[in-house]
């Protein structure tokens, strides 16, 4: 076991979003179609939705505090309900098979650029033990390296 936890979109936004069609920001939302395989990471399952399921596409934050680098950006979620990330001490194959943008942050989730970078998702677990063993790294996200669209929140067990 890592000595970390996989932070998905929890359950009740992935479910608000399905029932309420409505986001945080104000933009009523639609299900949309997974046009492509393996090009629609959902937040909360943490896997692909399928070709031709539906997916709901809406703004989020990971941050819990407003702030200079509270960005906020477009996620999906399948849009029949799933299943929350369950292997959270194991990066999700969203993350290892892909090229991703590691980003850390400190307890005051400020951006660290130091211990910030793009890396190849085969060396992401190399790289979060790494920044890890940084004493002011507080916790990461992974996000799309070429689009920089959140993905997931990782912290320290
Ligand atoms: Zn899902």
């Amino acid at each position: 076991m890592n000595a970390y936890k996989v932070i998905p979109i929890s359950t009740s936004i992935a479910q608000h979003m399905r029932v309420h069609m409505l986001d945080d920001y104000g933009n009523e939302l639609s299900i949309r179609t997974a046009a492509y395989p393996n090009a629609y990471p959902c937040r909360h399952c943490l896997g692909y939705a399928k070709q031709h399921s539906g997916i709901v596409l809406f703004a989020y934050t990971p941050f819990k505090t407003p702030g200079p680098y509270s960005e906020v950006g477009p996620v999906f979620v399948c849009s029949d309900e799933c299943q929350s990330y369950a292997d959270i001490n194991h990066l999700p194959p969203v993350v290892t098979h892909n090229h991703v943008g590691l980003r850390t942050y400190n307890q005051h989730h400020e951006l660290l650029y130091l211990h910030s970078g793009l890396v190849q998702g085969k060396d992401a677990q190399n790289a979060l033990e790494k920044v890890f063993r940084e004493p002011e790294v507080a916790y990461a996200h992974f996000r799309t390296a070429q689009y920089g669209c959140f993905l997931c929140a990782v912290e320290r067990l």
